[in-house]
């Protein structure tokens, strides 16, 4: 058994918060994790140290500690020196430690139904089990997500912290962003009022002007990418979607990035990694987080390179500091995914062409219905325009919703239909 294997044998059977807030669990955790995995890029290390130091700070609780739901807006946060914590996250990383299928049972029998979303459902149980650190506050918003507002809700009254909610309008427009605009700005009084802190001219311009930064370096990381000698995966790539869920305004997130396009470049330049893959391929939504061979079969066996994925997108406009509300309203509603399915998929077509990638494939995490509600919308619009597509039914949490021999056959067909179509 090795190092790590014998340190989450340990933990798993008594795994409480206590036990995670002790600092001496901490660096020890930190330690083993970080050297166990062999990184293939430095940024992916930074990554997980940055998410370690995250949540290692909210269970010591050196700060105001608010639980966001996925897509809610960081900065005002980071502004004000609130630790974020996404739930959903964590639950990717019960998920990946084994711990899932347990926390899952426990979520049934206190009565979470299993056709939720099981990113929601874990999240619920390991709140009963109190693995988490407390929030100090809850902040959901209503975009995308239909089921986060009803998660929080319980939350909130589960730790009895007063909870926010952002009612996004689901269309861009005039009237939306007015809307929208006037509640975040009670959203920053509301954050001023439940940290004691004053958001400043100040720290809200030091926030967006890191968001912005991290934007413009995002940007040269999907630049380079549509190098065919970029060296960064499919499965790799998606773990920077934590970024977009705790990370906007974070100094952090700019350092990641950096490290990133600069190791890309360098990737490209020495063309260690030239010619990789057959057919290049877009993907939609998550991907199982718990051990499983998907994404490297595809990739390696397969020889069918995730290319660039729908969750690394950037979609927004860059934040105006002298206009807050106005820029970060214009930044939410800018979510192609938010609205009618045409804008998702316009958004698909558009990144397909730009990867020159002639396969899509939406990775139907079960319970989600913003996502996998658009899945033949897709489906009819890409193959309209020569771009296969295939919805692989899942759970990114649930590994017991997800029978690998079934993915493996239909990945197989859709690249031998890739195949037959290049012939
Ligand atoms: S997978 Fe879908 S339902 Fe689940 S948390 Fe994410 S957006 Fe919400």
């Amino acid at each position: 058994m090795d190092v790590f294997s014998l340190f989450m044998s340990r933990l798993s059977g008594n795994l409480n918060r206590r036990l995670l807030s002790s600092p001496q669990v901490q660096s020890l955790a930190r330690l083993i994790f970080l050297r166990k995995n062999e990184f293939k890029f430095k940024a992916l290390k930074e990554l997980a140290a940055m998410a370690l130091d995250q949540a290692a700070r909210a269970y010591r609780r050196e700060e105001p500690v608010a639980w966001t739901s996925a897509f809610f807006p960081d900065e005002l946060l980071h502004a004000l020196n609130i630790i974020p914590f996404a739930p959903e996250a964590a639950s990717g990383m019960a998920a990946a430690l084994g711990l899932s299928p347990g926390l899952l049972n426990k979520a049934e029998e206190i009565g979470f139904s299993k056709d939720g979303c099981s990113f929601h459902r874990c999240a619920a149980a390991g709140t009963e089990q109190d693995l988490f650190p407390r929030p100090d506050m809850l902040l959901a918003s209503s975009h995308l997500c239909d089921g986060a507002p009803q998660l929080f809700q319980y939350l909130s009254r589960r730790y009895n912290r007063p909870l926010f909610l952002l009612d996004v309008p689901a269309a861009p427009g005039e009237a939306a962003e007015q809307y929208l605009s006037d509640q975040l700005k009670e959203l920053a009084a509301w954050l001023e009022r439940h940290s004691g802190r004053k958001l400043t001219g100040e720290r809200l311009e030091k926030a967006f002007s890191r968001s912005n930064r991290a934007r413009e370096m995002q940007l040269q990381v999907n630049e380079l990418r549509r190098d065919p000698a970029s060296p960064l995966d499919g499965g790799e790539a998606l773990a920077f979607f934590y970024l977009l869920l705790v990370g906007q305004g974070h100094p952090d997130t700019v350092h990641i990035y950096a490290t990133l396009a600069r190791e890309l470049a360098e990737g490209i330049k020495n063309s260690w990694s030239r010619d990789r893959g057959r057919f290049r391929l877009i993907w939609m939504q998550l991907k199982p987080y718990y051990r499983n061979d998907l994404l490297p079969y595809l990739e390696n066996e397969l020889q069918a390179r995730v290319v660039f994925e729908e969750v690394n997108d950037v979609f927004w406009p860059p934040l105006d500091p002298d206009r807050p509300y106005v820029s970060l309203t214009r930044k939410i509603l800018s979510n192609p995914a938010l609205g009618p399915g045409r804008r998702r998929l316009e958004r698909a077509k558009w990144l397909a062409q730009r990867y020159n990638a002639g396969g899509v494939i939406h990775y139907s995490h079960w319970g989600c219905r913003q996502a996998v509600g658009s899945v033949y919308y897709l489906k009819e619009g890409l193959n309209q325009s020569g771009i296969s597509f295939l919805s692989l039914d899942g759970d990114c949490v649930d590994p017991s919703n997800f029978p690998p021999g079934q993915a493996k056959t239909r990945i197989e067909s859709f690249v031998e239909m890739l195949d037959q179509r290049t012939v």
